[in-house]
Parts: C-alpha cells; structure tokens; sequence
C-alpha cells in the first residue's frame, strides 16, 4: 500500500531523511524507532503529505504522491480519507473551543450532511469512551484525554491507516496501556497501524515489524519487531538505548 523509494529530505540546512526505501502492506502493525533527530517525525510527515521528498518517490496506492497533486483540493480530500495523523503533540492539533466541533470539523471538510457528522462524532465518542467530554473545551483537558480527543478526531474519516507520533509521550501508566490496548485492536480491525515511539517496552505489543532510524538518517534495520530487541549491540551502536541497557 506504501511504497517509499530512495527518498531525501533536508530543511533548511539539516538533512532528515537519507535515500530511505521501505514498502509497508496493508493491515501491517509497524513501530519507528531511532534516537532524537534520527529523521522519525519527518518520515511520518512524509507519509501524510505534509511534507514532500527533496528526491525519491512516495507511493500511496500506487499512485505516486507529490507536492503539486496535494494542493489539489479534491486530490488532498481523497489522500486525507486515507491516512490519518495522530500528531506528537495534541495541543497543536486541536483548536476548536467544543469538542463535539472539534471531532465533527473533518467530516464537515468532507462535505458530510450534518446527521452524517453527528452519527460519526458520536461513533467516535464512543470507540473512545469519551462521551462525556462531547461539550466541553478541549483546553481543560488533562494530556490523555486530549490524546484521546486527538484520536477521535483522525478517526472520524476511517481511514485505512493511523500514523501516530510518540503517542505514548506524556501518559500515564494506565493511560499507556490503554492506548496499547486500543491500537492493538485497531489493528485486528484491519487497519494499518504506524507509530513512532522510544517506549522500547510496549514496542512488542503494538506492532510485529521494527523499522530503526540511525544518527545518519538511514534505515539501519527493518525487521521483527522482537528480533530486532533482542539485537542489543545494535540498539547500543544507534544509540537507542545506553551501554548498561537490560533486556527485560
Ligand atoms: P526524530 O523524530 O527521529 O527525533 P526528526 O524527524 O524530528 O527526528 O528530525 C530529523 C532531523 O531534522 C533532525 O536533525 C532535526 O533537527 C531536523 N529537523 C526536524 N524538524 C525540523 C524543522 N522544522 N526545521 C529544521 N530542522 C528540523
Ligand atoms: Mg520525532
């Protein structure tokens, strides 16, 4: 469903990505890691079309997505159905003063009559069990229900696949393990789940594939998920994890 060849990118004077290739299908269950600034953040990006590769090309359903077609209004509509992005920080992403508009405002993008929006913002309230949030303001939230809010928002398009950044940032113990427990069962639903994370324990269970970034941008290792965790001098040589690291 994804197919990503030989992409660069750089801002300004940094580069983020280094001929990166990876093809990812769909139902897959996928976990980015890599240390800070290894070019994770800017590969989800990439895949939502925020951003656009410098050289290389990113297929979504084998149609190669570019810059030019993005500011497409009809284009970027389809694509956005499509995929969906769980920002690292919720703050950023929510900005309506009432949930309920909050959650309703993609569905109203996508010309949706307005029964239409309630039934999938109520749908949402509920996949979530948030339905006491629906009147109130998203800014007197705690972090996890804004997580939350964040979530229903991205799925009120049903799209085919869910890129979370760092999700687990910022949780509580209980909340992390719910999170956990909802992406395990998006996925059995069918969906395609990409997530980025540095919480090295829970990696396991939201995903079987581990695609692992270096310092030089790069792809170092895309396999198994518990293969790759078991790979301790290689998690230590990319500076995931620190030379006194335990496996559990
Ligand atoms: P990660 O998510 O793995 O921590 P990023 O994709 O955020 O890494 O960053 C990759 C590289 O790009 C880093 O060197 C970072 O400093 C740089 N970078 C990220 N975002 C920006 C930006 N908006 N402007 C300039 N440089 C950036
Ligand atoms: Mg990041």
């Amino acid at each position: 469903m994804i197919e990503i060849n030989e992409v660069s990118y750089s801002y300004a004077n940094a580069s983020a990505l280094n001929n990166i290739s990876l093809s990812i299908s769909r139902g897959e269950a996928i976990v980015l890691m890599g240390p800070n600034g290894s070019g994770k953040s800017t590969l989800l990006k990439l895949l939502n079309g925020i951003i656009s590769p410098d050289r290389g090309v990113y297929k979504f359903d084998n149609e190669e997505i570019t810059h030019k077609k993005l500011q497409d209004a009809k284009f970027s509509k389809l694509f956005h159905q499509k995929i969906g992005f769980v920002f690292q920080n919720s703050e950023t992403q929510l900005f309506c003063a009432d949930i309920f508009d909050e959650i309703a405002f993609e569905p109203r993008q996508m010309g949706m009559s307005e029964s239409e929006v309630e039934t999938r913002v109520n749908d949402c309230l509920d996949l979530l069990g948030i339905q006491s949030f629906k009147h109130r303001s998203p800014y007197h939230l705690s972090g996890g229900e804004k997580r939350k809010v964040a979530l229903a928002c991205v799925l009120s398009l049903n799209p085919d696949v869910l890129v979370l950044d760092e999700p687990m940032n910022g949780l509580d113990p209980r909340t992390q393990r719910w999170l956990v427990e909802f992406l395990v069962q998006l996925n059995k639903a069918g969906k395609t789940i990409i997530t980025s994370t540095h919480n090295i324990e829970l990696v396991k269970e939201i995903s079987s594939r581990a695609i692992l970034f270096d310092e030089n941008h790069t792809i170092a290792a895309d396999r198994p998920t518990e293969e790759l965790l078991d790979d301790v001098e290689l998690l230590i040589r990319v500076n995931l994890v620190d030379k006194y690291y335990q496996k559990r």
